[in-house]
Parts: structure tokens; sequence; C-alpha cells
């Protein structure tokens, strides 16, 4: 259900993304590896278009956009397609004026125009799935960085988008903190939550990640279960860089 078809990404004249295809079945949870540089956080980029590819095709259920050199895609269309991703990153980067269930009704108000009301039940409910209830009406600089990054899940829940990208959520997270936010998302990835999740951390992908897919100098190196990528991997630059991770 979300697709990327030989997806080119060009900074001037460094091409990040070679031709990049993959496909990702919906309540699939997806981890994306690789060294730093490869390319992760641009292809999720790509996928809610912060970036946009020069050349390829990016389909979310059954929405398709098709990206050529030299041709703009419409706003229309980027918001359209960005509606339907919610994105997680590593330093949380929740709003700072705004309390944690602000943070959370921010995008429903905005952009869906829903009343205050409905949009402050709506984050509730989220803050509450994500074990942050109590925390509803501090400011994100009074909370841990597990905290805030739990809120931040919540917020990119609350559009309930088709998949949930989450660009090295535990990075920044001592070990303890970090276990907070594994625990979120596999209760997510249990839900049935799309997620693909750029990690150095092993533990999150091999805890919730059926697939996997390695990403090096912009390319596929390898995709498969997650479980014999990790462990049992076909290349030696893959198996080089999972021992890199143990
Ligand atoms: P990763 O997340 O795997 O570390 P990135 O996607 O951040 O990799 O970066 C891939 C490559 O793209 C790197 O060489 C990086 O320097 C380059 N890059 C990323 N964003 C930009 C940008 N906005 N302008 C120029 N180069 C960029
Ligand atoms: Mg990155």
């Amino acid at each position: 259900m979300i697709g990327l078809e030989n997806i080119v990404k060009t900074f001037g004249d460094l091409t990040v993304l070679k031709g990049v295809t993959l496909a990702m079945k919906e309540g699939s949870v997806t981890a994306l590896v690789g060294p730093s540089g490869g390319g992760k956080s641009t292809l999720l980029r790509c996928v809610n278009l912060l970036e946009i590819p020069a050349s390829g095709e990016l389909r979310i259920g059954d929405d398709r956009i098709e990206f050529q050199p030299n041709k703009r895609v419409p706003a229309a269309d980027i918001q359209r397609i960005r509606r339907q991703t919610g994105m997680v990153f590593q330093n949380f980067q929740l709003f700072p004026h705004l309390t944690a269930v602000e943070n959370v009704m921010e995008g429903p108000i905005t952009v869906l125009k829903w009343p205050a009301a409905r949009a402050r039940e709506h984050a509730m409910a989220l803050l509450e799935k994500v074990g942050m209830a109590h925390k509803a009406d501090a400011w994100p600089a009074t909370l841990s960085g597990g905290q805030q990054q739990r809120v931040a899940i919540a917020r990119a829940l609350a559009m309930s988008p088709k998949v949930l990208l989450c660009d090295e959520p535990t990075s920044a997270l001592d070990p303890e903190l970090a276990q907070e936010v594994v625990d979120v998302l596999s209760q997510l990835a249990r839900e049935g939550t799309t997620m693909i999740i750029a990690t150095h951390d092993l533990r999150l992908a091999s805890t919730i990640a059926q697939e996997a897919v390695f990403l090096d100098g912009g390319v596929v190196v390898e995709k498969g279960p997650a479980r014999q990528l990790f462990t049992n991997p076909d290349r030696d630059r893959t198996k080089r860089f999972i021992a890199t991770l143990t």
C-alpha cells in the first residue's frame, strides 16, 4: 500500500537516492538501517514530501504521484500526500510554546479545522495511548526526552496517517528513556500501524520490524525479513554494517 518506484533525489550535483524501489504492506513495520549519510532521512523525507524527488513514483494507498525533472509538483498534491503521513524526528521538535495536549491538537485544528473541543478530546485519547495523559498541560521543556518523544508520536498520530515515519526516534535518548519509546512503538505495531523506522537501534528494529532495508550510498543493498537481515544477511556489505551495531 506504500510504494516507492525508482526514486531519485539530488541536492545540486549530489545524487543522494539513486533509484530506490520499495513496497510496504499495510500494517507492516519496516526498519531502515544503514551507515550515516546513506540516505535514510532523505528517503523518509521523500515519502512525506518534505523533499521532492527528482524522478520516480510514490504511492500511498490509492494516491500516486509521479516525479519528473523540471516538472513542479502541484502544492495541492504535496499537501494531500503529506496529510497521509506522520513524522517523528530524532530531536522531537515539539512546538515549545504549546503544552503537550496543544501540540497534539495543532494539526487537527489548523489543517482539518476541527473545533477545539473535538481536537482536545482526540488529543487526550492519543496522549492516553502513549502514557502521557497525566502530562497533558505540561510544557515540552519540563518533560524528559522520552516523554517529549511520546508526545511527538501522539502528535504524529493525530492526523490518522496511513504511515508513521520515524527518523531515529530513540537515538537522542538514554537507554531507559529509549525503552519507553520502544514500548510505545511496539504497541502501535501490534495495533497494526504501518511504520517505516530509520534506526541504528537493533533492539528497536528487531523488536518491532518485520521487514528491513539496508540503504547505503543511496542504494538499497539488501532488503528482506528483518530477522534474516539482522542475523544472517546475504551481502558482505550488510554483514559488516550489522556487525558494527551489535
Ligand atoms: P542518513 O539519514 O542515512 O544519515 P541523509 O539522508 O541525512 O542520510 O543524507 C544522505 C546524504 O545527503 C548525505 O551525503 C547528506 O550530506 C546529503 N544531504 C542530506 N540533506 C541534504 C541537503 N538538504 N542538502 C545537501 N545535501 C544533503
Ligand atoms: Mg538521518
